[in-house]
């Protein structure tokens, strides 16, 4: 395996490794690129994407007004070969996981601003010229689009490079004020630096932005797992320009003071317009709160379970433990599948075919690791004293142990490579890198999250279940379903690994999501979170009274942003002005622009 350049550190770039994960970064980038067979960059084959109805020589003279604005070296064209990188040398010029032609999803530029008076100057300058511009806070948003804008030469706004403050953390409120370049990472370093008794709440990965993950309502593994309902007051600057403080923040503190109360109350007074600023191209989020958690002591454990029919029962018994809160946090029920995955051993180890491992092989395979042979495997953690910890896992594992022949582990248990070790991390606020071992899977690795939500109730999530592995099987994709579950409903979140260097691959992994949505949708199941090739399909399933909800949400985009220069079609939400102009990508539109097609209506 050839060493690779070393990846950043954090004291090196913001969005860099901490230096306790240097040597980790170091081998998983090793590791990745050992199975990468294309080359770096390939020279361009289209010059810079431009805006759509923008001439070359417009876009020149809206580029040279930009630059007077912010600097030159603020403004950096999108006209060298695209570099996929990895996830800590990612791009921001495209999706570095593309699905459809790596120059199709592309910026036209990248603009760079250093303050919220910049992102109003960009603001202003994108209605006089008519530009579109996409703001991105790190675009470590793997699985669901990176850093590409959904429209192809946008302006992309990378806030991150030059606004990645931590701009307060108050330990008394527990809480903290974020610009939008600050990574778990660099939050969860500098608290240690601190020294402070709290925690943070992170991703599976720690390299995203901690804005950026809530904007698009992602989700952790402690008990403050939902990163936007522990967020607390935003300041946004809207499409006009204007600049707009959510929460408390909106009362002016004593002598032009941030407002005592902004990190401690979330919705203040009147109508609570913080969500319409999360998945949503209604404004740029500048700022943003965060609550933080009190470190406490905790257990992580794991329960396998024999069979595959146990499924429906394992839902039963978790429902009433999430909802009594006897779970401590945000768990997952994985597929033993994923126990070979996460080792970072690729496919090929396993299995010399190019179908779905044979669930036989599975069996094989899994009884050789520690988890043995079964089907099911749940990660859980539990919070608090030594002796509450005690009393509450004798009451999970009773109640786990109506399933015959489940067993429980706790990390003691496990060998120090496991993956369980890594797990106990994340749900203990440690931002780690771990998750990077599935892109080991196949050479070239890409992948894309599919999510629907399920109620924790067996018959739904079988139904979901059921769908997903037999659609997986009929695009020859591995399932490898993780449900991050709670008291009410589940995020039934599937990982579909395809190789970016084959078209065949992306083909047949778009037709998958697209008949996934489908499916799901039909039996009244949607998803939490998608792709951006696949907001429009995805958002179209919430149709009920006639599109009640999209034209809700047209009706609001149409209000802030008249001319259309937000992010338009960001989660489904097109811009008047480009409604009804083929801009919407349903049917099988993005299968047809793999291997040198478009998703634009025309080039
Ligand atoms: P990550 O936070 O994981 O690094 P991104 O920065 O790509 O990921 O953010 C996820 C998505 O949320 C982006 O694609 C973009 O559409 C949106 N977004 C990110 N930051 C902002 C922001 N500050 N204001 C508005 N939208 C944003």
């Amino acid at each position: 395996m050839s060493k690779q350049a070393p990846p950043p550190t954090l004291t090196e770039k913001y969005s860099g490794v901490p230096s306790r994960l240097a040597a980790i970064a170091q081998a998983a980038k090793d590791q990745l690129y050992s199975h990468k067979t294309v080359a770096d960059s390939t020279p361009r084959r289209h010059n810079v994407r431009l805006p759509p109805d923008t001439t070359r020589a417009a876009f020149d003279e809206a580029i040279a007004a930009l630059r007077q604005h912010l600097g030159a070296d603020n403004v950096v064209l999108n006209d060298k070969p695209l570099v996929d990188g990895w996830y800590l040398e990612h791009p921001n010029t495209h999706d570095a996981f593309h699905v459809v032609d790596q120059e199709d999803l592309v910026s036209s530029a990248v603009a760079y601003p250093g303050s919220t008076a910049d992102v109003q100057t960009i603001v202003k300058w994108a209605n006089e010229y008519t530009i579109p511009i996409y703001p991105i806070s790190m675009g470590r948003n793997v699985g669901y689009g990176g850093s590409a804008p959904r429209v192809p030469g946008s302006v992309v706004l990378d806030l991150g490079k030059r606004m990645n403050k931590i701009l307060n953390i108050d330990a008394e409120n527990a809480s903290c004020v974020v610009e939008p370049g600050v990574s778990y990472f660099a939050l969860y370093e500098e608290i240690q630096k601190r020294k402070l008794p709290l925690w943070i709440d992170t991703p599976d990965l720690g390299g995203g932005s901690v804005l950026g993950n809530a904007i698009d309502r992602g989700v952790g593994y402690t008990p403050m797992g939902d990163h936007f309902a522990n967020h607390c007051g935003m300041e946004v600057v809207l499409p006009n320009g204007e600049l707009l403080r959510t929460g408390m923040g909106a009362l002016p503190g004593k002598n032009g003071t941030d407002n005592p109360t902004w990190q401690s109350f979330q919705p203040a007074y009147g109508p609570y317009s913080d969500g319409i600023f999360s998945q949503s191209n209604f404004g740029i989020v500048c700022q943003m709160g965060f609550f933080l958690m009190h470190e406490t002591g905790h257990q992580s454990y794991m329960i396998t379970f024999p069979r595959d029919e146990d499924f429906p029962e394992i839902v039963e018994v978790i429902r009433p433990l999430a909802q009594k809160h006897i779970l401590g946090n945000i768990p997952q029920l994985r597929h033993v599948a994923q126990e070979l995955n996460v080792t970072g051993l690729p496919k090929s180890h396993w299995y010399s075919g190019s179908s779905p491992l044979p669930r036989d092989l599975i069996r094989k395979h899994a009884s050789q690791l520690p988890c043995g042979d079964c089907s099911w495997v749940f990660y859980g953690t539990q919070y608090g004293d030594a002796a509450s910890i005690d009393s509450q896992l004798s009451m999970i594992k009773s109640t786990f142990s109506r399933i015959k022949g489940s067993k429980f582990f706790l990390p003691s248990d496990l060998p120090p490579d496991h993956y369980i070790h890594s797990r106990a991390l994340v749900c203990s606020g440690v931002p780690v890198l771990r998750e990077l071992d599935w892109l080991n899977w196949k050479p070239n690795a890409a992948h894309l999250f599919f999510s629907p939500i399920t109620p924790t109730r067996a018959s739904d999530a079988q139904v979901v279940h059921d769908i997903n592995v037999h659609l997986h099987a009929k695009y020859g994709f591995d399932l490898f379903p993780t449900l991050c579950v709670a008291g009410r409903e589940m995020h039934y979140i599937t990982n579909i690994i395809y190789d970016r260097s084959s078209n065949d691959e992306k083909r047949r992994a778009a037709a998958l999501m697209r008949e996934l949505i489908a499916a799901t949708a039909k039996e009244g199941y949607g998803e939490y979170r998608t792709h951006l090739l696949f907001a429009d399909q995805v958002a179209r399933t919430y149709s009920w009274n006639n599109n009640a909800l999209m034209r809700f949400n047209e009706t609001i985009k149409d209000a802030l942003d008249p001319n259309g220069i937000l992010a338009p079609g960001r989660n489904g939400i097109w811009p008047k002005k480009y409604r009804g102009k083929g801009w919407e990508l349903l049917g099988d539109r993005v299968e047809k622009a793999v291997g040198g097609g478009t998703i634009a209506p025309k080039l």
